[in-house]
Order: C-alpha cells, then structure tokens, then sequence
C-alpha cells in the first residue's frame, strides 16, 4: 500500500491494522479510528482526540477522505424515497438511494458506473459500461446514505442493497472487500444478512460466492422462465443459460443453506401470462426460493409498461399454487425515476467503454 495514497473508505481492518504496524504504532488503534470515521461521522485525523497526536499527525499527511458530491437528490412524493446522484472525484456520477419507512433504513447502492449487461429494460443499460468502482466508492455510497439518516435523526441504516447502477459480480472483489468494510464490527456493523446482492445471473460468480461462502443474501433477476424469452430481455442469458443458471442457483442454495431471491419485472403482455407463471413456478420446484413481482418501471426507449395489479396479483396465485412465496413490491420513488440507472441516464451523457449486448 502506497502511504500517499491511502483512501481512507478503501481500508478494511486489516489493511489498517497493517499499516500501522507499519509505522510502529500499536494495531489497536485501528477500531477506534473505525468507530471515528462511521459511527461519529469524524473523518478529519485531526479531531480524532483519542488517538496519539504522533499517530494523528501521520494519518494526517497519508489519508485521503475524498467524499462524494451531492450533483442532484430528489425525494419522492410520499417522502420515504431519497435518490441520490453522486459524483466521484473523475467527474462520473452514481446512483444511490435511500428508502426509509417506519423505522427500517435500506440503501440501494451501484457497484458500477453504466453496465455492461445490456437487460433492454434497464435504464442504466443504455449507458453501457464506463467503469468499475472501488471498494471505497461504494462504501462511500452507504457512508452518505448513512449520514443523511442522522441527519434526520432517523435509527443507523440497517439494510443494503447492491441493486443500484452495474453489475455486482461483474465488479466481484471490490464488491467483496466493500462488503467486508460495511460489516466491521467496529464500524458501520451491517449484518451480512442485512446485505442483498442483486446478479443478473453471471453463473461463475454465483457458483463463487458459494465456495467461498460469502453470507450475504443472494437476488437472482430472472424475468423470464424459458431460455427463448429470457435472452430477449436479458441479453447475458446467451453467455449464462437458463438451466445452467438454475443449476448454479440449486447449486448455491444447497451449499449455503438458504433461499434465494427471484426478481420479475412484470411487463405487460411480455412476461405476465398466467401460462409464464406456471411455467416459472415449475422451473424451481424444490429450490428454496422467493420472488419478487416488481412492476416495470417505464423508461425511456423502451415502450414496455407495467403489469396491472390484478394480473400481479393473478400471477403470484399461480406462484402460491406451486408452494413458491413471492411479494409484489411496491414500486416507491416511481415519481422520482427511482429505477435502476434511470437518473444517471437522464443527465448528460457519460462516457462508455464496453457493451455486452453489442
Ligand atoms: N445487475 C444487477 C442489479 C441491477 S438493478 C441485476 O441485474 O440484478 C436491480 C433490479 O432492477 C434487477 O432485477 C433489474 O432487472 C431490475 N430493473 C432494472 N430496470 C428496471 C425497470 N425499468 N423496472 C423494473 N425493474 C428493473
């Protein structure tokens, strides 16, 4: 690690504990510079008076605490819904949103800038991929989303969500090492199983995150039950086919002992036929599972809209025959396109490096 350039929400523990070890300092220092930076909101070395002065002064000159500009923030109608779109220190911008409602905090956050994935009623999609984040630009996203709740003087942020701009595995170790960050005990102490991850069903990633046991919730976006369909909206689904994805997911499930997540964006006349229903029901049979019915939310140059709630409601009945739960999610901050990638899309154009659907 370079002393120059230590980016201050980049660090694990460890790495702290490491560093200074390095500099001769005991490594017990490294919690109570934690509990500083994210449970006081104290980032300045200088005002962490518990620490030695020495020590101080050196984390002075070695951190950086770059935090994230606030470039536009909306709030939905019914206020529970805050969408952020912060600029990081290149000029490009994320999305992160920040659902509160009674007394339970979620943040959703990106884990990319754009996304490669090219899901053709994604907004973000439109973007393609710019870049990948850091560790520290993700944490940076629930660091903000955390400090606008004590602002408010709301409970600590207990819920996160990578369901913001990209594609989480597709950005896997930094997404890792952020999550590592955001669990530290001594600093923000999210459970792992108050973190969901949301793939688009990148089949290495998942048979991965069951090797190495990662405990955090797992979100599968399928939107379709048969190959055919789900390669229309899902363009990764050529790269990753439906039975091998199912496979994977049985797969994990069996090795981590836990149910996963099935997202359905209900797209009328596309994907919300009672047949479809029955069709998705049969295809995870035995796989301990929970979907989630989220009605599209409309976007530009993509002319699909939502299904009605009678026909959700239809359909998750048919789920409910076939013993699978699911929840038709309410679709809040719709007036605030709070939909994946739909603010970022929105402002001026940034630039893209690579397109899977292309
Ligand atoms: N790349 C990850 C995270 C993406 S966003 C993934 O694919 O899971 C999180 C969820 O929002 C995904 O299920 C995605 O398919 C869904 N989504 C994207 N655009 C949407 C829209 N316009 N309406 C409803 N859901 C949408």
């Amino acid at each position: 690690m370079s002393e120059s350039s230590l980016s201050l929400y980049q660090l694990s523990r460890h790495d702290l504990e490491q560093q200074l070890c390095s500099w001769g300092f005991p490594p017990i220092h490294a919690a109570r510079l934690l509990k500083y930076v994210y449970r006081e909101g104290i980032c300045s070395p200088r005002e962490m008076y518990e620490l030695p002065a020495v020590l101080r002064g050196r984390l002075e000159d070695a951190l950086t605490a770059d935090e994230l500009t606030t470039c536009s923030e909306i709030q939905s109608s019914d206020g529970f819904t805050r969408k952020y779109l912060l600029g990081l220190t290149d000029g490009c911008r994320v999305e992160t949103v920040l659902m509160h409602f009674r007394g339970r905090a979620t943040a959703c956050v990106s884990s990319q800038v754009g996304c490669a994935m090219g899901c053709v009623f994604c907004a973000t999609a439109q973007m393609g991929l710019v870049r990948q984040l850091t560790a520290g630009e993700i944490v940076q996203q629930v660091v903000h989303a955390n400090r606008v709740l004590m602002e408010l003087g709301a409970p600590q942020l207990r819920n996160v969500v990578l369901m913001g701009m990209g594609e989480p595995l597709h950005n896997y170790d930094a997404v890792m090492k952020a999550i590592g960050i955001l669990c530290e005990p001594a600093g923000l102490a999210i459970g792992p199983r108050h973190i969901t991850l949301s793939t688009v069903g990148v089949i290495p990633g998942i048979i991965r995150l069951a090797d190495e046991r990662q405990p955090v919730n797992l979100a599968v976006s399928l939107h379709a039950a048969t190959q055919e369909e789900r390669a229309k909206l899902v363009p990764p689904a050529r790269a990753w086919p439906l039975d091998e994805l199912v496979t994977a997911c049985r797969y994990y499930a069996e090795k981590m002992k836990r149910r996963i997540f099935f997202e359905w964006a209900l797209i009328e006349g596309q994907n919300d036929s009672e047949e479809q229903a029955a069709t998705l029901g049969t295809l995870l049979q035995g796989l301990p599972s929970h979907v989630n019915l989220i009605p599209l939310n409309p976007i530009a140059n993509y002319d699909g809209l939502p299904t009605s709630n009678p026909s959700a409601k239809r359909f998750q009945a048919i789920l409910a025959e076939h013993d699978i739960p699911s929840t038709i999610r309410q679709r809040r901050g719709i007036d605030i396109a709070a939909g994946c990638g739909q603010l970022a899309v929105e402002t001026p154009p940034q630039q893209r490096v690579a397109c899977l659907s292309e």
